[in-house]
């Protein structure tokens, strides 16, 4: 048998999922959390819904991955290391580096780990995951699926900030974005969808979860999108701001006392959006379900509804035009009331949604017949994109 796996590397996390490849099976997925922290757990489902929990202290991420093939081969998921053929590691910082997917070697290793310092949380752990599965796995082809290399192909004027221009040149401070996987797989499945070459095509992809951004794609190519330099920029998110006013920064230090940074990011990356103007839940579900008897839910659940439409107004001027407006993502694929909002207050571009249509889950155009902009609900799936970037490089090797 022929296995790719699917790997996500956080901080204290690592989530996989095994794939049959061509076939695209999944066959086990599961999450180790809390690396690094007492208690850690383990978790896989495979098979006909048989489930293993461990909880134990996992210190490492190289344990974690050690704990994980110990599983898989004592649960008759796998029967030999070798049938692993494949593994596709999200990074979420690729830098200007990395433009696309990427075979991994000891180089590229080190290259993701010296790009820590786009994403501290992250690049660091995604690393030691590559070394430790290198060392279980030698033979299987590895590759790097960057959150980033979507968005490469940005015009300088939509990823350069109005900064001095050294700071692009010396330090490479400038706009990367995230979610790249994602609004890949949404806007080649929308174009496969209406049946349409995307080279035809101008496309804004919503991807609405805790995270959230939102990209304008024309000719299959990313323009511009909401995120940063790092992921707390664009539109307001379960407890990230989303734009601000950087000259708010001293103001609140100064008001709170605070003389960390670090402290007062912390708070603009933890307890703000959704959860710090709702002060109720940093969760979508529970702020509408709270909408209509709590204020601060509803303009919690207004600002969201009203930032997801600025996005999507400011690209269809960037891309003069759009085609296909997509959903997805935890809120986006499923909460038909928010894409019912969103698109009712923007009908003035010509798209109209169906509520019948809409009142769906799964993969389908919910605008009406009329509607001169298509829009479609399209649940991602950014595993599969990356056990296909896998193949993908393989092939081409
Ligand atoms: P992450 O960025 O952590 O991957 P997800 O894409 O899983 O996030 O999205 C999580 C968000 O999706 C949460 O705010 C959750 O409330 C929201 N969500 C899930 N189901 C629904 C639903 N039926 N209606 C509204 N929001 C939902």
């Amino acid at each position: 048998m022929s296995i790719t796996m699917a790997v996500n590397a956080g901080s204290s996390s690592l989530k996989f999922q095994l794939y049959t490849m061509p076939e695209e099976t999944v066959i086990a997925k599961g999450l180790v959390e809390r690396i690094g922290i007492n208690d850690s757990v383990f978790k896989l489902e495979y098979g006909d819904d048989q489930e293993v929990k461990l909880v134990e202290d996992i210190a490492t991420h190289d344990r974690a991955v050690e704990i994980l093939f110990e599983q898989l081969e004592a649960n008759n998921v796998i029967h030999s290391f070798d049938e692993i053929t494949g593994i596709g590691h999200r990074v979420v910082a690729g830098g200007e580096l990395f433009k696309d997917s990427a075979l991994i070697d000891d180089e590229v290793i080190d290259q993701v780990d010296a790009l820590a310092e786009f994403a501290p949380l992250h690049n660091a752990a995604e690393a030691a995951v590559m070394r430790a599965f290198k060392e279980r796995v030698p033979n299987a082809t590895m590759a790097a699926v960057f959150d980033t290399s979507f968005h490469t192909t940005l015009p300088a004027e939509n990823y350069l900030y109005s900064l001095p221009y050294e700071y692009y040149e010396d330090f490479k401070a400038r706009k990367y974005g995230a979610h790249g996987t994602s609004h890949r797989y949404v806007s080649r499945r929308a174009a496969e969808m209406l049946g349409k070459n995307i080279e035809d095509l101008k496309i804004i992809t919503c991807h609405l979860g805790n995270g959230a951004s939102i990209t304008a794609v024309e000719g299959g190519k990313a323009v511009d999108t909401s995120m940063g330099f790092t992921p707390l920029a664009g539109v307001t998110m379960g407890t990230r701001t989303g734009d601000i006013d950087a000259s708010i920064i001293p103001f609140l230090m100064k008001k709170l006392e605070i003389n960390d940074i670090n402290e007062m990011l912390n708070i603009f990356q933890k307890q703000s959006g959704l959860l710090g103007i709702s002060g109720i839940s940093s969760d979508m579900r529970e702020i509408m379900a709270a909408k209509e008897t709590n204020e601060r839910a509803k303009i919690a659940y207004d600002i969201f509804i009203n930032r997801v439409q600025k996005y999507i107004g400011q690209y269809i001027a960037v891309m003069n035009g759009v085609d296909a407006i997509v959903f997805t993502a935890g809120i986006g694929e499923n909460s038909a009331p928010v894409r019912e909002d969103v698109i009712n207050g923007i009908t003035v571009f010509g798209a109209e949604i169906d509520a019948e249509r809409n009142d769906t889950r799964k993969e389908a155009v919910i605008s009406t017949e009329a509607s001169k902009v298509v829009v479609l609900n399209i649940p991602t799936n950014e595993e599969v994109e990356i056990a296909r970037e896998v193949e993908r490089l393989k092939a081409n090797a």
